[in-house]
């Protein structure tokens, strides 16, 4: 018989596979923006908001086209890192989504054109 209810093991299942799809979307969007030339270097950040407790967001000094899933970093919405080395820029990142409850993500691009 099938339980309807999940157990703690396919919650954890449920909650790394979804992990892992946004990081692989990150990564997705991060090589867009650089083919785009919208990144340069290792400039730009982007991240997500899993929940206030879990926030993806890039590394600090990687080239954004070559960074890989594990890179992704964690941090929390009170600036706490859980994994990995985050973004110099995420205060900027945290004050956004703290000050909008709706907000989800946020790209930071550096267009060449912007910031020379
Ligand atoms: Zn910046």
């Amino acid at each position: 018989m099938n339980d309807p209810i999940p157990n703690q093991n396919q919650l954890i299942e449920t909650k790394l596979k979804n992990r892992t799809q946004i990081q692989t979307e990150i990564l997705q969007i991060c090589r867009h923006l650089h083919a785009r030339n919208l990144l340069a270097a290792a400039d730009g950040n982007l991240s997500y908001r899993m929940s206030d407790q879990e926030i993806l967001i890039t590394p600090t000094g990687v080239t954004k086209a070559f960074m890989t899933l594990e890179e992704v970093a964690v941090i929390n919405l009170q600036g706490d890192i859980i994994s990995g080395h985050p973004s110099s820029e995420r205060l900027m990142h945290l004050e956004i989504f703290r000050r909008c409850p709706k907000a989800k993500a946020i790209i930071h691009a550096h267009p060449p054109t912007a910031i020379a």
